[in-house]
């Protein structure tokens, strides 16, 4: 029988883990972690995570500052707002809701975040770090499925890993992460020629192309493990639910594989995990803490 990854559960024994370190903590501290999440517009799913977000640090301990700007403001009061959030004392991590509206650079307002601040590791400084592989925040996404891997020790060293998908929030930093775990990495995209063929090469097969059921299990060698980055809400009709489900169709590849991640349940409980130990891990850097956390930042 193939193993589950269970996200869901991992991340649950790491929160305790956070929240005694916070508990042992905060005295020497005098306080306790913050982060603040700035999220422009109304944009409903950003609504969901933010609010995901606030639960997860009330449960470990941090305290959130919920920042949400109407999609009237103009990139200088953004950036200003980064500026007075990268000041604070009270803040240890600081995120940008994605997406947000299309009028916003982006990239400029990520590059405004201190990097010692950039709860999600997307700064070209923390970016920067990765490739060296030099110790810093990592992308919550990639870190988290390095975790989950590691979890259940499966070797990532001398395997040969596909990863499909090359943007900068999961598939690039992904690949630097296992590549400097000694993974011999391959990256793959929209563009690329003999996807299956390729797959079907791979002991680790992550999938974060944002397609729905992209990946069946004629793209899977037998044995191997898959990671389900992917989440897609599908409805059937206006009245149904919608259904949650990946970019790969779980129901024919589990039988072939080793391991596998779940959706829900797999890499997304983990992401919001990895927000919570960078934001902690800023903590500590500040306030000289002793650290136990560097073996979950790959
Ligand atoms: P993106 O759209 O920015 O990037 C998708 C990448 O996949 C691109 O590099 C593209 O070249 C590649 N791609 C697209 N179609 C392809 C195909 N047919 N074959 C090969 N490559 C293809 O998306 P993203 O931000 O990287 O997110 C990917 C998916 O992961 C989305 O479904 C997103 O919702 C999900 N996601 C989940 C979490 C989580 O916490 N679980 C976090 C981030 C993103």
């Amino acid at each position: 029988m193939s193993l589950k990854l269970d996200g869901k559960k991992l991340s649950l024994e790491i929160e305790e883990k956070l929240n005694n370190y916070i508990y042992i903590n905060k005295t020497m501290a005098k306080r306790n972690p913050g982060l603040a999440v700035i999220r422009i517009g109304e944009d409903p799913a950003s609504g969901v995570y933010v609010k995901n977000k606030e639960k997860a640090c009330s449960r470990v301990g941090i305290k959130s500052f919920i920042f949400h700007l109407k999609d009237t403001v103009e990139q200088k009061e953004v950036e200003q707002l980064i500026n007075k959030l990268n000041l604070d004392k009270d803040i240890d991590g600081m995120l940008l809701q994605l997406p947000i509206p299309n009028k916003f650079d982006e990239q400029r307002l990520i590059s405004y975040i201190n990097p010692d601040k950039d709860v999600d590791g997307l700064n070209e400084q923390n970016i920067g770090k990765l490739v060296k592989n030099e110790s810093a925040m990592r992308s919550c996404t990639p870190a988290g499925i390095v975790n989950l891997l590691r979890s259940q020790n499966i070797k990532i060293e001398g395997k040969n890993i596909v990863v499909i998908g090359r943007s900068l929030l999961v598939g690039k930093p992904l690949s630097l992460m296992l590549l400097n775990l000694n993974g011999t990495v391959t990256m793959t995209h929209s563009k690329t020629k003999n996807l299956k063929k390729i797959c079907k090469e791979a002991d680790i097969l992550i999938a974060a192309a944002g397609k729905p059921n992209l990946i069946d299990s004629s793209f899977v060698k037998d044995g191997a493990v898959i990671i389900d980055v992917g989440i897609h809400r599908l409805t059937s009709s206006e009245k149904s639910k919608p259904r949650l489900c990946g970019d790969v169709l779980l129901g024919d590849v589990i039988p072939k594989v080793f391991a596998y991640t779940p959706v829900p349940g797999g890499v997304g409980p983990m992401t919001v995990t990895m927000l919570l130990v960078n934001t902690i891990f800023s903590w500590q850097k500040q306030f000289g803490l002793s650290s136990n956390l560097n073996d979950l930042l790959p």
